[in-house]
């Protein structure tokens, strides 16, 4: 291809031109891509931060996982919706096994008051 603005030219993947220094079409394709790359990154976070409240196992295994990536690609608004999603997660989890020991517990005194009420009939029959 040419260069754009010297009219040189050069190869058919340079990002900028050796001559002059012009951006080529090449270069704003790959930052349309690369963009598009961290705007899925943060997609995924989100969904780490909507999963920590419906399914906080998943919400933070997916934070976890994407938080690397995230800081490895200099990513920060990604990373810190995985922090949020893993902060999240801990919190919905706590607040699960909180309720789940609640309703645990008012099972059994159920089972126990039942199995008491039926040990009551047996021996007032015989
Ligand atoms: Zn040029």
């Amino acid at each position: 291809m040419f260069c754009k603005k010297c009219g040189k030219e050069i190869g058919d993947s340079a990002v900028i031109c050796p001559n002059c220094g012009c951006a080529t079409d090449n270069y704003v394709e790959r930052k349309v891509v690369k963009k598009e790359k961290g705007s899925s990154l943060v997609g995924w976070s989100i969904a780490s931060l909507v999963l920590s409240f419906i399914a906080p196992l998943f919400g933070l295994v997916m934070g976890m996982g994407f938080k690397p990536i995230a800081i490895k690609e200099n990513n920060w608004k990604a990373a810190k919706l995985c922090i949020a999603a893993i902060c999240l997660s801990v919190l919905s989890l706590g607040v699960l096994f909180y309720v789940m020991y609640f309703v645990l517990n008012i099972i059994e005194t159920d089972v126990d008051s039942i199995l008491g009420w039926v040990y009551n009939i047996y021996w007032r029959r015989y």
